[in-house]
This record gives structure tokens, sequence and C-alpha cells, in this order.
């Protein structure tokens, strides 16, 4: 079947895997990754953000700038990716770009950021790295960091230098990711920012009682700010007891269809988090994507819905983040 629609993937791990085993992302890199080239275009996947991953490591200046120079080396994969095949592929740093490219027929590379501790407590390295054009950060990874308390701290919110940098990624349109982040950090960030928050890899705790998965309340109030659920195809998060490539792509399509139960399907999409965990067992790499669709498509979910929830939704919602930012700052 094909879709020739825009579709777009909220959270994959790959450019940590490119940095670490240095693959050729315009090669198919079976066994050693999940996504590529080759494997978004048979699986009619258009766009991709492609975080730059750091583990939390210690709060010291020496450990914090080595994760800075491994995020950097990072976003260049990604931009080497798209000068080295200008036909198949381009970056995207604003959603209009990202629309441009899909109507060429090209995908879109699109940089974000896992965890705010490479920028330490100092706002001008984060105005540095938002020229890469970054669509979100995601606050913290797994333990506190600068910035805020993860999941694994649930009683510890944003730091007072947390609270600044909220307001510095509203106002260089950056959106604000809680993925991660302790329920409390979540609930403060909601408070705090003036753009849409969003969750670019977590699913339902109503349907899977895991840490890291949202309960109703934050997902309601993250549709509330105007900003997208992505719905994460970890094992983990999907079925209680299910390992990684464990749960199916019904367990996935559940924990969309309870997101929409409660917000609406203006507020869903997917992150699949391939190549940090994520994958299907019948969906086990991006070439199979379209069994997502298909299945929601078999639950009666139309044209409309699919749009809407494989990036549509997330592309507002970065539109939304932009158009508040203009005025206070200026984005490429
Ligand atoms: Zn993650």
């Amino acid at each position: 079947m094909s879709i020739p629609f825009l579709t777009l993937d909220s959270h994959v791990d790959t450019l940590e895997r490119a940095l670490d085993a240095a693959l050729d992302l315009r090669r198919e890199n079976r066994d050693l990754a999940c996504l590529d080239l080759p494997r978004m275009e048979a699986g009619l996947l258009w766009s991709a953000c492609f975080t730059a991953f750091l583990p939390q490591g210690p709060l010291t200046e020496d450990a914090r700038c080595t994760a800075l120079g491994r995020a950097e080396a990072m976003w260049d994969i990604l931009d080497a990716l798209a000068v080295s095949a200008p036909e198949r592929c381009g970056r995207a740093r604003n959603p209009r770009e990202l629309r441009n490219l899909h109507a060429q027929g090209r995908r879109a590379l699109v940089a974000c950021m896992e965890n705010s501790y490479p920028l330490g407590q100092d706002l001008t390295t984060l105005d540095r790295v938002a020229a890469r054009g970054l669509a979100y950060l995601t606050l913290c990874h797994q333990g506190a960091n600068w910035v805020c308390g993860s999941n694994l701290e649930p009683h510890q919110g944003l730091t007072a230098f947390g609270r600044q940098l909220v307001i510095r990624l509203n106002q260089l349109g950056i959106m604000v990711d809680i993925s991660h982040a302790s329920e409390r950090s979540a609930w403060e960030a909601l408070e705090r920012s003036e753009a849409p928050v969003i969750a670019s890899h977590s699913s339902c705790k109503a349907l899977c009682d895991h840490r890291r998965n949202l309960p109703d309340d934050l997902i309601r109030a993250i549709a509330h700010s105007g900003g997208v659920v992505q719905l994460c195809a970890y094992g983990p998060f999907l079925r209680s007891g299910a390992g990684e490539n464990e749960a199916s792509v019904s367990d996935f399509v559940d924990h969309l269809e309870h997101a929409i139960s409660l917000v609406g399907v203006e507020h869903v999409g997917i992150g699949s988090d391939f190549d940090g965990g994520g994958g299907l067992s019948d969906c086990p790499d991006a070439s199979h994507l379209p069994r997502i669709t298909e299945e929601l498509l078999r639950r009666g979910h139309g044209e409309a819905h699919l749009k809407q929830i494989w990036g549509a939704n997330f592309l507002r919602t970065w539109d939304e983040a932009l158009r508040l930012a203009n005025g206070s700052h200026p984005h490429p």
C-alpha cells in the first residue's frame, strides 16, 4: 500500500549508533541499526526526529563538555548525510522546510536533543546549539540533571535554572519535551511553558504501569497545552512483562487508541524510539512501519486520522512553538 501523505517519527536514537559504529546511513545497516535511508524509504517514512542522545553522566564540567562534544558530533553526522545524499534527503530546521522536502519527494532529517545535561547551567550554550534547528529538547534522561528530576526521582521538579531554560526554549521556538522527566517536573514545565509541551516518546500508564509512562491526567494536560503525546514503541512501556521487541503492533495501537479516547486524535502521534530500544515483534525496524497504518485502518481510522497521527499533529505543535517565539527571538 502506498502512503502519499507526510509521515513523521518523533524519536529515533540512530545517530548514537551511527557515531559509535561509524554507520553510513545512506546504506542499509541491518543488524546494526533499525533505521537508515533505505528503510525509511521502504517504510514510507518521510521524516524523523534524530535525537542527539546523551545518557546522564556525572554533574562535572569535564563530563558535561564530553557530552556536548558527542551531541555536536551526532548533529554533524546528520548534516553530512543531507549533504552527501541531496537527491534523497535534506535537513529540516522548521516545519516549512520539512513540508517542502516532502513535496520534493525527499526525506526530512530533523535534529533534536535528548537530555539538557550537556548545556550545563548556561543559556548561551542553548542559544548556540539552537542554530542547529532543534525541534525539541528532552529535559532529562534517566537521572536528575541541572534542569530537573527524572522519573527516577519522582519528588524532584524543575530547578531554578530549569525554570529559566523552559522560558528560553519558548523564546527560541524549541519544543519542551517531558519524556523521561518526573511527573512533578512535567507538571512544573507545563505550568511554566507558554508554548505547547510534548512527550516525544512515552506511552500510557493506564495500560502499562511503567514509571516512564504518562498517567491520564498528564496526557490531558499536555493536550490542553496544545501539545502532543507521541506514543512509544518500546515493549516494556506497552505490556507488563514484555521485553524489547516483545510487544506487538496491536499492543502499540491499543496505547494510541487509549490516548485518543482521552484527548482526541488531534493530540497523539508516533515516536518509535528505534535504536533506543524501540521496536515491535511485527515491526522491528523502520521498513515495517506501514504495519501500524494497516492496524489503524483495520480498526476503522480513515485517512484524516492517519495524517494527524502520522505527523500533522506534531508539525502543528512545532508551528505553534515557532509562532509564539516569533517577535521574541528570530528563528532560522
Ligand atoms: Zn529516551
